[in-house]
């Protein structure tokens, strides 16, 4: 089976007001391209920090990460945020949308990074797919937490990511949007094929992927299969 994602003996050690604190500690793991997968743990255990340094956003203090055949540790900045653009869709649990861009403009953002033709009407299509098509001129502070976590969702896929890696995707919505903003993700990887790495403490969402690893104290402490392979 083919890899996506490589973690070896990966470690992160913050650095503040003169101590040092080590939040990840030789962590090993392989994703197959094309699987699901939860990161799970309590609190504070390190499950954002790790899937921050899978997705290139902030870089590891010690071991690897190769996501998609490069290895991230030899990239500047600049050439991590190319490689995320490329391959990497993310979804932040508070959506960090940009306040002073409409719906639209913000799904627009990273097409027009891309030099990509037709954005406009591409991201019509996007805010359509996630059922948002009439909000595209809405700000975010004009729409709810779950329409603001769709557009986020829409912006995460304007790439045809291979990756995407959620932060508690649900963490802030009621059931019914959970369950949407849940369909949609695993749409995406049913449809395109796109490999889901999302860190959640919601057990049942994380019992829909093949795959559960826990964290705890910034080590990992078990990697089971589900069975829904
Ligand atoms: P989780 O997502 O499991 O709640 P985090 O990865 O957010 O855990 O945090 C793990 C630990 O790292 C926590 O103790 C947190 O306070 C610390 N931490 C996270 N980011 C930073 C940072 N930028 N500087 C210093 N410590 C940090």
């Amino acid at each position: 089976m083919e890899t996506i994602l490589n973690i070896a003996s990966l470690g992160k050690t913050y650095k503040s007001a003169g101590r040092a604190l080590t939040v990840l500690d030789n962590i090993n793991f392989n994703i197959n391209t094309g699987s699901t997968n939860a990161i799970v743990g309590p609190s504070g255990s390190g499950k954002t920090t790790l899937l921050g340094l899978c997705a290139g956003l902030d870089s590891a203090s010690t071991g690897i990460v190769e996501l998609n055949g490069i290895n991230l540790g030899n990239l500047s900045e600049d050439k991590r945020a190319e490689v995320r653009n490329q391959y990497v869709g993310f979804i932040f649990q508070n959506f960090q949308l940009l306040p002073t861009l409409t719906a639209l403009e913000n799904v627009m953002v990273p097409l027009e990074l891309r030099g990509e033709k037709n954005i406009k009407a591409r991201a019509l299509d996007l805010l359509d797919k996630v059922g948002l098509a009439d909000r595209g001129h809405h700000y975010p502070a004009q729409l709810s937490g779950g329409e603001q976590q769709r557009v986020s969702l829409a912006r995460a896929f304007s790439n045809s990511p291979k990756i995407l890696f959620a932060d508690e995707p649900t963490g802030n919505l009621d059931a019914e949007t959970s369950e949407k903003v849940v369909k949609l993700i695993f749409d995406l990887n049913r449809e395109a094929g796109t490999t889901l790495v999302l860190v959640t403490h919601d057990l049942e969402l994380a019992a829909k992927t093949h795959r559960i690893i826990k964290i705890k104290g910034g080590k990992l402490i078990a990697d089971d299969k589900t069975g829904n392979e």
